[in-house]
């Protein structure tokens, strides 16, 4: 039988909240039954963008995680309420709107993707839009108005399932053991670290950007990762699994000593300082401050000719 999954790409999602807003759309002030009971208009959300960042000034990135009912296969919902939950034959979980009126059902899920319904007095959560799919609809609602296309309807058998999960390298938001039916794309975004730096060296007295420099990442000694600085001479490495604990960046000059630079991941991204090397062969290489990179940035953001700036601003907006 063909049943629901869906995909979230964290790549595409910008954290417009038209998901959200389509949600409230549908099911405020529109009561679906038997499926659910109207949405309460504020506070409650079936479906959510959160933002995360990762990374140290004066590199972060901002990555949005959205979040709505997994409709998982195990779920501890319906393992804690039995006569509450109801789970379809095509994968979707629904709550009976009849039994939901304990406060505590919404402490049943650890996504805490079901809400309390202060108007109505009952728990309630996503749907998967089940009124308008057994309707004919290719899609529910929040799918349909996402405008990136972060977010995708599969229906299909859940062998062909296994096999997109494969293909396009989805992963749970948690571990899995809950047989979410909610899969992410591109989670490292989320879940993983990156490490970020940039090479100089000193041209006749000039530091000049360290471009296409070979640059390696090693743990224990060993390379698990290379790559090449860009025409700002930055390097930047994804995918590093938190808590992988002691790690080295080796990075590789003609000419020069290699810099050798020792980092330690934790739970977050690492930026680090802006590094030099040395004088010509032989000499060690220079390791800057942070505020270095700091300083840098600011040169680049902030204009050296405030007023000039101003009267260019002014003259723009004629
Ligand atoms: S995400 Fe939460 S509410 Fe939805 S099925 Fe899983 S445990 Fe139940
Ligand atoms: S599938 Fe329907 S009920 Fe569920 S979050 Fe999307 S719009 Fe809301
Ligand atoms: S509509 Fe799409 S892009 Fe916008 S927040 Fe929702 S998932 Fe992200």
């Amino acid at each position: 039988m063909r049943k629901f999954h869906m995909i979230v790409d964290l790549e595409k999602c910008v954290g417009c909240f038209n998901c959200m807003l389509a949600c409230k759309d549908e099911h405020v002030g529109n009561k679906w039954l038997p499926y659910t009971d109207e949405q309460q208009k504020h506070e409650n959300k079936w479906i959510c963008p959160t933002m995360t960042e990762r990374g140290v000034a004066p590199y972060t990135e901002v990555t949005y995680v959205t979040k709505m009912c997994q409709h998982c296969d195990n779920a501890p919902c319906a393992k804690k309420y039995p006569d509450v939950f109801i789970k379809r034959s095509d994968g979707l979980m629904l709550i009976d709107y009849k039994r939901a009126a304990d406060k505590n059902i919404v402490d049943a899920c650890p996504y805490g993707m079901i809400s309390w319904n202060e108007d109505l007095g009952c728990a309630q959560k996503c749907t998967g839009c089940a009124h308008l799919i057994d309707n004919g609809w290719k899609e529910p609602r929040c799918v349909q108005a996402c405008p990136l296309r972060a977010l995708q309807t599969v229906f299909c058998e859940d062998a062909e399932w296994e096999k997109i999960i494969e293909k396009q390298g989805l992963k749970p938001i948690t571990d899995g053991s809950n047989k979410p039916r909610v899969m992410y794309k591109n989670l490292y975004f989320y879940n993983k670290c990156f490490v970020k730096g940039a090479l100089c060296f000193d041209k006749d007295g000039i530091e000049e950007a360290a471009v296409g420099v070979k640059v390696e990442l090693l743990v224990n000694k060993t390379v698990v990762a290379t790559t090449t600085t860009d025409f700002l001479g930055e390097f930047y490495i994804d995918m590093i699994p938190k808590n992988t604990g002691d790690m080295q960046i080796k990075a590789y000059m003609d000419g020069y000593d290699p810099i050798v630079k020792d980092f330690e991941i934790k739970e977050e991204s690492v930026v680090l300082d802006a590094m030099k090397f040395g004088g010509g062969e032989g000499k060690p290489a220079v390791i800057l401050p942070n505020e270095h990179a700091y300083e840098q940035a600011l040169d680049h953001m902030i204009p050296k000719d405030v007023e000039a700036a101003k009267k260019a601003f002014k003259e723009a907006d004629k």
